[in-house]
């Protein structure tokens, strides 16, 4: 039997935030793969009947390598009908997909993707901001300080005074990612927000700026970061010069994201 895999976004936490072909799929489901970053409460939805593994990664402790994931994906894909990799947040930010899809195409496996709620978006809402406040802002950068070998020089010079940044994995040093946004040009007293478990009964919401963020208290992960004029409720007040008066000239300093 040739099935298909499904590679389906869970979305940031709270189980109302899934797409209604997510929750279709759970529940009709025979094997569900998902990571560590899936909530209980979706969890909760998948079918009684389906096989659930846990291939999930959480803090560096592997539970499977991505080739072992890759392998597994496909052997279910010949066998079963209905395989779904589930995903938290939506499975093509961050999310490894790239390689997953790359085996299910090589394994001549059909498969399908069906997006999440992506955590910047559930964390904009959690922290009751606008991504893009037409006043302050005009694109989102999406991006980590944390990527494998293959990571990529992180090119602060696209970072403009209308930029929301939104750091995924800041991980658990605030001081080095301050550092690293200081080093990027962003002004010392340019906003930031860190929203931990957003959309969870357990979400955190912490107000800060890039400087002050060195010396904050770490909140529980998953946490990310977002910066920009956005990320404050005083949008208004920081208008278009503050960016200016304010930038360091990054010169040849460029912080690489590795
Ligand atoms: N594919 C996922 C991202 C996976 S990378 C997505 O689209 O959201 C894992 C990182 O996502 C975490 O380290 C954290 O930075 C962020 N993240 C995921 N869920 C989160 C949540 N509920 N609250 C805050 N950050 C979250």
């Amino acid at each position: 039997m040739r099935g298909k895999v499904y590679l389906v976004g869970a979305g940031p936490g709270d189980p109302e935030l899934l797409t209604l072909k997510a929750a279709r799929l759970l529940a009709s489901a025979d094997v569900v793969l998902h990571d560590a970053l899936v909530s209980d409460g979706v969890l909760a939805m998948i079918s009684p009947a389906a096989e659930i593994i846990n291939v999930g990664k959480r803090a560096g402790r592997k539970l499977l390598t991505q080739d072992e994931i890759n392998s597994l994906l496909v052997s279910y894909g010949r066998t079963r009908s209905t395989v779904v990799r589930l995903k938290g947040g939506d499975p093509s930010v961050f999310g490894r997909a790239g390689e997953e899809i790359e085996a299910l195409r090589n394994g001549g496996i059909k498969y399908e993707i069906v997006p999440g709620v992506s955590a910047a978006l559930g964390a904009a809402a959690s922290a009751g901001i606008s991504l893009t406040d037409r006043r302050v802002a005009s694109q989102i950068l999406l991006t980590t300080f944390s990527r494998g070998i293959d990571g990529s020089m992180m090119d602060w010079g696209c970072v403009t005074s209308t930029t929301t940044l939104v750091l995924y994995m800041p991980g658990a040093d605030y001081a080095e990612v301050s550092e690293r946004l200081l080093q990027g040009g962003l002004p010392a007293d340019l906003p930031c927000v860190i929203v931990s478990r957003a959309t969870g009964s357990q979400q955190q919401v912490r107000w800060s700026s890039v400087a002050a963020l060195a010396s904050e208290e770490k909140l529980p992960a998953p946490a990310l970061l977002i910066v920009g004029r956005v990320a404050s409720h005083d949008v208004a007040e920081l208008s278009a010069s503050f960016w200016g008066t304010n930038r360091k000239d990054p010169g040849s300093e460029h912080a690489s994201v590795i």
